[in-house]
């Protein structure tokens, strides 16, 4: 994939915003369990981009080390999960998909860590759906 355009995303409560400028490796649909663990979500989309094509506008992640050379990124405040970073790779970061203003710009190509996904989601584009809640 090859976008050189520029966004922007940021966590729910906006006290952290980030701009990223460069191309990207093509999306991922993650299902490990540290992710899961991590997000609360049943898979969690990624997009990596050199580390030097995302830039911080707004506020300071916390951080933490989710496993040995993992550092985890996030909003103290909301929690909004934001970046991944691999001590075996520290010339590029992952960033979640769905903290950026328009998502829909880095579709997935890929499920990764199909081993570790919880069995349901098998099923889950079969199930029941709604516009909005199960009442609208
Ligand atoms: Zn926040
Ligand atoms: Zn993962």
């Amino acid at each position: 994939m090859n976008r050189t355009a520029v966004y922007e995303g940021g966590c729910l409560c906006g006290a952290i915003r980030y701009r990223v400028s460069g191309s990207c490796s093509p999306p991922a649909l993650c299902h490990c369990q540290s992710c899961r663990r991590a997000t609360g979500a049943p898979v969690v989309a990624w997009v990596t981009f050199p580390e030097d094509a995302v830039s911080l506008l707004q506020g300071e992640p916390a951080r933490w080390d989710s496993s040995p050379g993992v550092t985890r990124a996030f909003c103290a405040r909301c929690g909004t999960p934001l970046s991944y970073r691999h001590a075996d790779y520290p010339d590029s970061v992952d960033l979640t998909v769905c903290s950026f203003d328009q998502p829909e710009a880095f579709p997935p190509a890929d499920n990764i860590w199909l081993e570790h996904r919880v069995a349901w989601m098998a099923d889950s584009d079969r199930l029941p759906g709604h516009p909005r809640n199960r009442q609208g």
